[in-house]
C-alpha cells in the first residue's frame, strides 16, 4: 500500500537497501527530514530555518475496526493485519479485536454495534500513536500524518503471560515480561475477548518465596487470581510505563506515561 500510494516505504529501499516490502524496512518514514530548494541551474540549498523543525513523514496507525461492516458488505472475505515487528501484546490484542468484530457483525449488525466502542477502547490500549483509516476512504489529510511530536502515547504495559493454572488453589503460573509489583492493578485477557481487572496478589518466585517486586524477565512466578485463567492469556499493567516522547525541537525525553 505504501509503495502504491504514498511511496514512503520505497525510501527505505533507496536509502538503506532494506526492502520494506519484504519486512526489512529501516523505518525511513520515521526519520527526521529537512527541506531543500533546487532552483534550475543552481546549487541545491537548504531552506532550514524556514520550517519550524525537521519533520518525519510517518502515517498514524491504520485502524478499520469501526468499518468492518463496510469491508464485509463490499465483499472482503480475508483480512491481513499489518504491523512491523510488533510485540505479542500488540498482536494478541489486535487479532482478538478484529476476530471479535467480524464474528459479531456476521451474527448481526446490532451485535457489532453493541460492542463497537469496547473494540475501539481495546485497540487504544496498544496504540502507539493516533489511529486513522489511511487511504481507505480518501487521501489522508495532514491530520492523519505524524510530522512532529508524537501526540498519543501508550498507557498499558505487557507484564506477563499465563503458562499454567491450578483451579484448586486459584494459582496462575506466569512468565514475566516486565517489572511486576505485588498489588499492581492489572488486566488479564485472552481469546474470545475475555477480560477482567484484578490486582497482583500473593506474588511468589519459582521456589514459592513471596516477592514484593519481580524484575527478572522470563522468570516463572505464581500469583493468586480471582477467576479461571488459561495458558496463553496475557497480563498487562494498567499503570503507565516509561516511554520516549519526541519534543517539538526534535529532542526526545523519557517520561512516565
Ligand atoms: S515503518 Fe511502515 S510505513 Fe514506515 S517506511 Fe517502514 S513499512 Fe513503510
Amino acid at each position: 500500500m505504501c509503495i502504491s500510494y504514498s511511496g514512503r516505504c520505497v525510501l527505505s529501499n533507496h536509502m538503506s537497501h532494506r526492502d520494506a516490502n519484504r519486512g526489512g524496512c529501516s523505518q525511513s518514514c520515521r526519520w527526521k527530514y529537512d527541506l531543500y530548494d533546487l532552483p534550475f541551474g543552481e546549487e541545491r540549498r537548504s531552506i532550514k530555518g524556514q520550517i519550524p523543525e525537521p519533520f518525519s513523514m510517518s502515517a498514524v496507525d491504520m485502524c478499520m475496526i469501526e468499518h468492518i461492516p463496510d469491508m464485509i458488505e463490499n465483499g472482503v472475505d480475508s483480512l491481513k493485519i499489518e504491523g512491523r515487528m510488533k510485540s505479542v501484546h500488540y498482536v494478541s490484542t489486535v487479532t482478538n479485536c478484529y476476530k471479535t468484530a467480524v464474528d459479531a457483525y456476521l451474527k448481526s449488525p446490532e451485535t457489532f454495534e453493541a460492542i463497537k466502542q469496547d473494540l475501539i477502547d481495546e485497540l487504544w490500549k496498544v496504540a502507539q500513536r493516533e489511529l486513522a483509516t489511511g487511504f481507505y476512504y480518501q487521501a489522508p489529510t495532514e491530520n492523519e500524518q505524524l510530522f512532529g511530536a508524537r501526540r498519543k502515547i501508550p498507557k498499558y504495559k505487557f507484564i506477563a503471560e499465563v503458562v499454567g493454572f491450578d483451579k484448586a488453589s486459584m494459582t496462575a503460573t506466569i512468565r514475566q515480561r516486565n517489572v511486576i509489583n505485588d498489588g499492581d492493578v492489572v488486566e488479564i485477557y485472552g481469546p474470545g475477548f475475555r477480560h477482567f481487572e484484578t490486582t497482583i496478589q500473593n506474588l511468589r518466585d519459582g521456589d514459592g518465596l513471596p516477592l514484593d517486586r519481580a524484575n527478572r524477565p522470563m522468570d516463572l512466578l505464581t500469583i493468586t487470581v480471582p477467576q479461571e485463567v488459561y495458558p496463553g492469556d496475557m497480563i498487562r499493567s494498567c499503570q503507565s510505563g516509561l516511554i520516549n516522547l519526541y519534543k517539538e525541537d526534535g529532542r526526545s525525553v523519557t517520561v512516565r506515561a
